[in-house]
Protein backbone atom coordinates (compact mmCIF):
# COMPACT_ATOMS: atom_id res chain seq x y z
CA UNK A 1 0.00 0.00 0.00
CA UNK A 2 1.67 3.59 -0.67
CA UNK A 3 0.15 7.05 -0.35
CA UNK A 4 0.25 9.52 -3.49
CA UNK A 5 2.40 12.90 -3.87
CA UNK A 6 3.50 15.15 -6.22
CA UNK A 7 6.36 14.71 -7.67
CA UNK A 8 5.88 10.97 -8.24
CA UNK A 9 8.05 9.56 -5.59
CA UNK A 10 4.98 7.44 -4.99
CA UNK A 11 5.81 5.61 -8.17
CA UNK A 12 9.31 4.35 -6.48
CA UNK A 13 6.49 3.05 -3.96
CA UNK A 14 4.69 1.56 -5.96
CA UNK A 15 7.78 -0.98 -7.50
CA UNK A 16 9.00 -1.41 -3.86
CA UNK A 17 5.72 -2.67 -3.22
CA UNK A 18 5.90 -4.69 -5.66
CA UNK A 19 9.23 -6.26 -5.15
CA UNK A 20 6.95 -7.12 -1.84
CA UNK A 21 4.37 -9.54 -3.88
CA UNK A 22 0.95 -9.31 -3.26
CA UNK A 23 -1.84 -6.81 -4.24
CA UNK A 24 -1.02 -3.15 -4.05
CA UNK A 25 -3.40 -0.49 -2.88
CA UNK A 26 -2.35 3.08 -3.16
CA UNK A 27 -4.10 5.66 -0.93
CA UNK A 28 -4.92 9.09 -2.54
CA UNK A 29 -5.61 11.60 0.22
CA UNK A 30 -6.89 14.63 -0.43
CA UNK A 31 -6.91 15.68 -4.43
CA UNK A 32 -9.33 15.36 -7.08
CA UNK A 33 -11.14 12.73 -8.67
CA UNK A 34 -8.30 13.01 -11.78
CA UNK A 35 -5.47 12.17 -9.37
CA UNK A 36 -7.64 9.34 -8.05
CA UNK A 37 -8.26 8.00 -11.34
CA UNK A 38 -4.32 8.64 -11.82
CA UNK A 39 -3.28 6.40 -9.26
CA UNK A 40 -5.24 3.98 -10.09
CA UNK A 41 -3.40 3.84 -14.10
CA UNK A 42 0.17 3.20 -12.85
CA UNK A 43 1.17 0.20 -13.49
CA UNK A 44 0.65 -2.47 -10.95
CA UNK A 45 -1.88 -0.75 -8.72
CA UNK A 46 -4.78 -3.21 -8.03
CA UNK A 47 -7.15 -0.62 -6.15
CA UNK A 48 -7.26 3.02 -5.14
CA UNK A 49 -8.71 4.15 -1.82
CA UNK A 50 -9.40 7.69 -2.21
CA UNK A 51 -9.99 9.61 1.63
CA UNK A 52 -11.65 13.40 0.47
CA UNK A 53 -10.92 15.77 3.03
CA UNK A 54 -11.35 19.56 2.70
CA UNK A 55 -9.04 19.79 5.74
CA UNK A 56 -5.48 18.53 4.17
CA UNK A 57 -2.99 18.56 6.95
CA UNK A 58 -0.03 17.04 5.48
CA UNK A 59 1.43 14.08 8.08
CA UNK A 60 -1.18 14.20 10.60
CA UNK A 61 -4.18 14.10 7.80
CA UNK A 62 -2.55 11.33 5.71
CA UNK A 63 -2.13 9.29 9.16
CA UNK A 64 -5.60 9.56 9.87
CA UNK A 65 -6.48 7.82 6.68
CA UNK A 66 -4.24 5.61 6.96
CA UNK A 67 -5.60 4.16 10.16
CA UNK A 68 -9.06 4.66 8.76
CA UNK A 69 -8.16 2.80 5.80
CA UNK A 70 -6.42 -0.21 7.56
CA UNK A 71 -9.35 -0.62 9.90
CA UNK A 72 -11.74 -1.34 6.86
CA UNK A 73 -9.45 -3.71 5.39
CA UNK A 74 -6.44 -4.22 7.00
CA UNK A 75 -2.90 -4.44 5.32
CA UNK A 76 -0.25 -6.56 5.45
CA UNK A 77 2.72 -3.22 5.00
CA UNK A 78 1.57 0.21 5.09
CA UNK A 79 4.73 2.49 2.83
CA UNK A 80 5.29 5.66 1.23
CA UNK A 81 8.12 7.49 -0.04
CA UNK A 82 10.14 9.02 1.86
CA UNK A 83 9.40 12.67 1.37
CA UNK A 84 8.52 15.27 3.92
CA UNK A 85 5.39 14.03 3.66
CA UNK A 86 5.29 10.12 4.13
CA UNK A 87 8.29 10.75 6.75
CA UNK A 88 6.08 12.85 8.55
CA UNK A 89 2.58 10.36 8.37
CA UNK A 90 4.05 7.02 8.84
CA UNK A 91 5.44 7.47 12.32
CA UNK A 92 2.53 8.60 13.33
CA UNK A 93 0.00 5.83 12.01
CA UNK A 94 2.95 3.31 12.87
CA UNK A 95 3.09 4.47 16.42
CA UNK A 96 -0.99 4.52 16.77
CA UNK A 97 -1.10 0.52 15.43
CA UNK A 98 2.16 -0.03 18.10
CA UNK A 99 4.15 -0.50 15.21
CA UNK A 100 8.23 0.36 15.00
CA UNK A 101 8.39 1.78 11.46
CA UNK A 102 11.66 0.52 9.43
CA UNK A 103 12.89 4.23 7.41
CA UNK A 104 14.74 4.93 4.29
CA UNK A 105 14.63 1.35 3.06
CA UNK A 106 16.91 1.16 -0.30
CA UNK A 107 16.17 -2.47 -0.82
CA UNK A 108 13.44 -5.19 -0.19
CA UNK A 109 14.72 -8.75 0.44
CA UNK A 110 11.39 -10.15 1.28
CA UNK A 111 8.14 -9.60 3.12
CA UNK A 112 10.21 -9.21 5.69
CA UNK A 113 13.61 -8.21 5.56
CA UNK A 114 14.94 -4.62 4.31
CA UNK A 115 17.84 -3.36 3.60
CA UNK A 116 18.21 0.54 5.08
CA UNK A 117 21.72 3.44 5.52
CA UNK A 118 22.87 3.67 9.07
CA UNK A 119 25.44 6.53 10.19
CA UNK A 120 24.62 8.67 7.12
CA UNK A 121 25.19 6.14 4.50
CA UNK A 122 28.50 4.48 5.78
CA UNK A 123 26.48 1.13 6.57
CA UNK A 124 24.30 -0.59 5.44
CA UNK A 125 21.84 -2.62 8.07
CA UNK A 126 19.53 -5.45 7.05
CA UNK A 127 16.78 -5.05 9.36
CA UNK A 128 13.76 -8.10 9.96
CA UNK A 129 10.76 -6.27 11.32
CA UNK A 130 8.66 -8.89 13.01
CA UNK A 131 5.58 -6.10 13.26
CA UNK A 132 2.06 -7.81 12.09
CA UNK A 133 1.75 -4.82 10.03
CA UNK A 134 5.04 -3.53 8.90
CA UNK A 135 5.33 0.32 8.06
CA UNK A 136 7.74 1.50 5.68
CA UNK A 137 9.28 4.55 4.01
CA UNK A 138 11.34 4.32 0.63
CA UNK A 139 14.20 5.93 -0.52
CA UNK A 140 13.22 7.68 -3.87
CA UNK A 141 16.46 7.40 -5.11
CA UNK A 142 16.67 4.00 -4.36
CA UNK A 143 13.80 2.30 -6.95
CA UNK A 144 12.47 2.91 -10.30
CA UNK A 145 9.45 4.37 -11.07
CA UNK A 146 6.51 2.67 -11.04
CA UNK A 147 4.82 3.26 -15.14
CA UNK A 148 2.69 6.48 -15.00
CA UNK A 149 0.09 3.79 -17.03
CA UNK A 150 -0.97 0.43 -17.93
CA UNK A 151 -2.76 -0.04 -14.35
CA UNK A 152 -6.33 -1.05 -14.14
CA UNK A 153 -7.11 -0.01 -10.06
CA UNK A 154 -10.36 0.64 -9.61
CA UNK A 155 -11.25 3.66 -7.05
CA UNK A 156 -12.97 3.12 -3.84
CA UNK A 157 -13.89 5.81 -1.21
CA UNK A 158 -12.70 5.50 2.19
CA UNK A 159 -14.23 7.55 5.12
CA UNK A 160 -11.82 8.70 7.85
CA UNK A 161 -12.52 11.39 10.97
CA UNK A 162 -11.01 14.47 10.00
CA UNK A 163 -10.83 15.27 14.19
CA UNK A 164 -7.90 12.56 14.31
CA UNK A 165 -6.11 15.21 12.35
CA UNK A 166 -6.23 17.88 14.95
CA UNK A 167 -3.00 20.74 13.97
CA UNK A 168 -4.45 23.47 11.68
CA UNK A 169 -3.06 23.94 8.57
CA UNK A 170 -1.99 27.68 8.07
CA UNK A 171 -0.27 28.48 4.92
CA UNK A 172 2.21 26.12 2.69
CA UNK A 173 4.46 27.86 0.45
CA UNK A 174 7.24 27.18 -1.93
CA UNK A 175 9.70 29.05 -4.15
CA UNK A 176 8.35 29.13 -7.81
CA UNK A 177 10.73 28.04 -10.52
CA UNK A 178 11.05 26.41 -13.72
CA UNK A 179 13.83 24.36 -12.48
CA UNK A 180 13.21 20.68 -12.25
CA UNK A 181 12.88 19.44 -8.96
CA UNK A 182 15.83 18.92 -7.23
CA UNK A 183 15.29 15.42 -5.94
CA UNK A 184 14.61 14.27 -9.25
CA UNK A 185 16.50 15.84 -11.63
CA UNK A 186 18.57 14.79 -13.84
CA UNK A 187 21.20 17.44 -13.34
CA UNK A 188 22.27 18.77 -9.98
CA UNK A 189 24.79 21.58 -9.77
CA UNK A 190 25.28 22.06 -5.89
CA UNK A 191 27.19 25.09 -4.44
CA UNK A 192 28.85 25.19 -0.93
CA UNK A 193 30.59 27.67 1.28
CA UNK A 194 33.24 28.31 -1.20
CA UNK A 195 30.71 30.48 -2.91
CA UNK A 196 31.38 33.22 -0.73
CA UNK A 197 27.48 34.52 -1.03
CA UNK A 198 23.96 33.97 -2.78
CA UNK A 199 24.88 36.40 -5.25
CA UNK A 200 27.54 33.99 -6.71
CA UNK A 201 25.11 30.98 -6.86
CA UNK A 202 23.44 32.97 -9.90
CA UNK A 203 26.87 31.15 -11.26
CA UNK A 204 25.43 27.94 -10.57
CA UNK A 205 21.54 29.15 -11.37
CA UNK A 206 23.18 30.00 -15.31
CA UNK A 207 24.69 26.80 -15.65
CA UNK A 208 21.87 24.81 -14.24
CA UNK A 209 19.91 26.31 -16.76
CA UNK A 210 21.93 25.95 -19.68
CA UNK A 211 22.14 22.06 -18.76
CA UNK A 212 18.44 21.34 -17.65
CA UNK A 213 19.05 20.81 -14.39
CA UNK A 214 18.47 22.14 -11.24
CA UNK A 215 20.55 23.95 -8.10
CA UNK A 216 21.47 22.53 -4.50
CA UNK A 217 23.73 23.24 -1.66
CA UNK A 218 25.47 21.86 1.13
CA UNK A 219 24.40 22.86 4.56
CA UNK A 220 27.13 25.58 5.62
CA UNK A 221 26.02 27.56 2.27
CA UNK A 222 22.24 27.31 3.45
CA UNK A 223 23.67 28.23 7.31
CA UNK A 224 25.20 31.07 5.70
CA UNK A 225 21.87 32.01 4.44
CA UNK A 226 23.05 32.18 0.56
CA UNK A 227 20.41 30.14 -0.57
CA UNK A 228 17.08 28.55 0.62
CA UNK A 229 17.10 25.50 3.00
CA UNK A 230 15.28 23.84 0.75
CA UNK A 231 18.31 23.37 -1.72
CA UNK A 232 19.74 21.51 1.30
CA UNK A 233 21.55 17.92 -0.17
CA UNK A 234 22.68 15.57 2.20
CA UNK A 235 21.67 13.82 5.53
CA UNK A 236 19.47 16.16 6.97
CA UNK A 237 18.36 17.68 3.59
CA UNK A 238 17.37 15.92 0.23
CA UNK A 239 18.89 12.77 -1.06
CA UNK A 240 19.38 12.66 -4.84
CA UNK A 241 21.36 10.35 -7.47
CA UNK A 242 20.86 12.61 -10.80
CA UNK A 243 22.80 11.38 -13.50
CA UNK A 244 25.24 14.31 -12.88
CA UNK A 245 26.11 15.97 -9.59
CA UNK A 246 29.10 18.77 -9.72
CA UNK A 247 30.09 19.69 -6.24
CA UNK A 248 31.24 23.21 -6.70
CA UNK A 249 33.28 24.76 -3.22
CA UNK A 250 32.00 21.80 -1.28
CA UNK A 251 34.70 19.89 0.85
CA UNK A 252 32.36 16.46 0.81
CA UNK A 253 31.63 16.31 4.25
CA UNK A 254 30.43 13.11 5.02
CA UNK A 255 26.94 14.21 5.79
CA UNK A 256 26.73 15.87 2.58
CA UNK A 257 28.16 13.01 0.79
CA UNK A 258 25.19 10.63 2.33
CA UNK A 259 22.60 12.82 0.27
CA UNK A 260 24.41 12.96 -3.34
CA UNK A 261 27.36 10.06 -3.27
CA UNK A 262 24.73 7.42 -5.38
CA UNK A 263 24.54 10.09 -7.96
CA UNK A 264 25.82 8.45 -11.52
CA UNK A 265 28.68 10.98 -12.28
CA UNK A 266 30.06 13.18 -9.94
CA UNK A 267 32.41 16.36 -10.85
CA UNK A 268 34.03 18.37 -8.45
CA UNK A 269 35.69 22.13 -8.37
CA UNK A 270 37.70 22.58 -5.81
CA UNK A 271 41.18 24.52 -5.08
CA UNK A 272 41.86 22.00 -2.57
CA UNK A 273 43.74 19.14 -3.88
CA UNK A 274 42.84 17.52 -0.33
CA UNK A 275 39.21 18.08 -0.31
CA UNK A 276 37.21 14.39 0.29
CA UNK A 277 34.83 15.28 -1.93
CA UNK A 278 37.82 14.36 -4.85
CA UNK A 279 37.28 11.00 -3.30
CA UNK A 280 34.10 10.02 -4.56
CA UNK A 281 34.62 12.46 -7.81
CA UNK A 282 34.63 10.85 -11.35
CA UNK A 283 36.03 14.45 -12.39
CA UNK A 284 37.66 16.50 -10.26
CA UNK A 285 38.78 19.81 -11.13
CA UNK A 286 41.56 21.71 -8.66
CA UNK A 287 41.23 25.13 -9.03
CA UNK A 288 39.33 28.63 -8.10
CA UNK A 289 35.36 28.30 -8.93
CA UNK A 290 35.01 31.54 -9.79
CA UNK A 291 37.83 31.12 -12.99
CA UNK A 292 36.35 27.40 -13.64
CA UNK A 293 32.37 27.99 -13.57
CA UNK A 294 32.44 30.38 -15.54
CA UNK A 295 35.06 29.09 -18.41
CA UNK A 296 32.59 25.65 -18.15
CA UNK A 297 29.12 27.73 -18.15
CA UNK A 298 30.74 29.40 -21.68
CA UNK A 299 31.98 25.89 -22.91
CA UNK A 300 28.92 23.96 -22.38
P1 LIG B 1 33.31 23.72 3.85
O1 LIG B 1 33.54 22.42 4.53
O2 LIG B 1 33.74 24.95 4.54
O3 LIG B 1 34.02 23.62 2.43
C1 LIG B 1 34.11 24.69 1.54
C2 LIG B 1 35.00 24.22 0.40
O4 LIG B 1 35.06 25.23 -0.58
C3 LIG B 1 36.42 23.90 0.82
O5 LIG B 1 36.76 22.57 0.44
C4 LIG B 1 37.26 24.91 0.07
O6 LIG B 1 38.51 24.39 -0.37
C5 LIG B 1 36.36 25.22 -1.10
N1 LIG B 1 36.60 26.56 -1.66
C6 LIG B 1 36.61 27.75 -1.02
N2 LIG B 1 36.82 28.76 -1.87
C7 LIG B 1 36.93 28.19 -3.10
C8 LIG B 1 37.17 28.72 -4.41
N3 LIG B 1 37.30 30.04 -4.62
N4 LIG B 1 37.25 27.85 -5.44
C9 LIG B 1 37.13 26.52 -5.25
N5 LIG B 1 36.90 25.96 -4.04
C10 LIG B 1 36.81 26.80 -2.98
N6 LIG B 1 26.15 19.25 5.38
C11 LIG B 1 25.50 19.14 4.20
O7 LIG B 1 25.99 19.61 3.17
N7 LIG B 1 24.26 18.55 4.15
C12 LIG B 1 23.65 18.01 5.23
O8 LIG B 1 22.53 17.51 5.13
C13 LIG B 1 24.33 18.09 6.49
N8 LIG B 1 23.78 17.55 7.59
C14 LIG B 1 24.50 17.57 8.77
C15 LIG B 1 23.99 16.93 9.89
C16 LIG B 1 24.72 16.92 11.06
C17 LIG B 1 24.15 16.21 12.25
C18 LIG B 1 25.97 17.59 11.13
C19 LIG B 1 26.77 17.58 12.38
C20 LIG B 1 26.46 18.23 10.03
C21 LIG B 1 25.75 18.25 8.83
N9 LIG B 1 26.24 18.88 7.69
C22 LIG B 1 25.58 18.75 6.51
C23 LIG B 1 27.42 19.78 7.76
C24 LIG B 1 28.70 19.13 7.26
O9 LIG B 1 29.35 18.48 8.33
C25 LIG B 1 29.66 20.22 6.72
O10 LIG B 1 29.88 21.18 7.71
C26 LIG B 1 29.16 20.92 5.47
O11 LIG B 1 28.74 19.97 4.51
C27 LIG B 1 30.28 21.77 4.89
O12 LIG B 1 29.79 22.49 3.80
P2 LIG B 1 30.78 23.00 2.66
O13 LIG B 1 31.48 21.84 2.06
O14 LIG B 1 30.03 23.90 1.78
O15 LIG B 1 31.77 23.92 3.50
Amino acid sequence: MADFYRFSFTFTAVTAAGAIGGDITVLCVGGSDDAANSCGAVAGVGKVLHAKTDNYNGGETISAAIQAAHAASPFTHIMSAASNQGKNAIPRAAAALNASPVADVIEVQGEDTFVRPMYAGNALAKVQNSDAVKFLTIRPTAFDKAAADGGSGSVEAVAFSEDAASPTFVSASESNSDRPDLSSASVVISGGRGMKNGENFKMLETLADKLGGAVGASRAAVDAGYVPNELQVGQTGKVVAPDLYVAVGISGAIQHLSGMKDSKTIVAINKDKEAPIFQVSDYGLVGDLFDAVPELEAKV
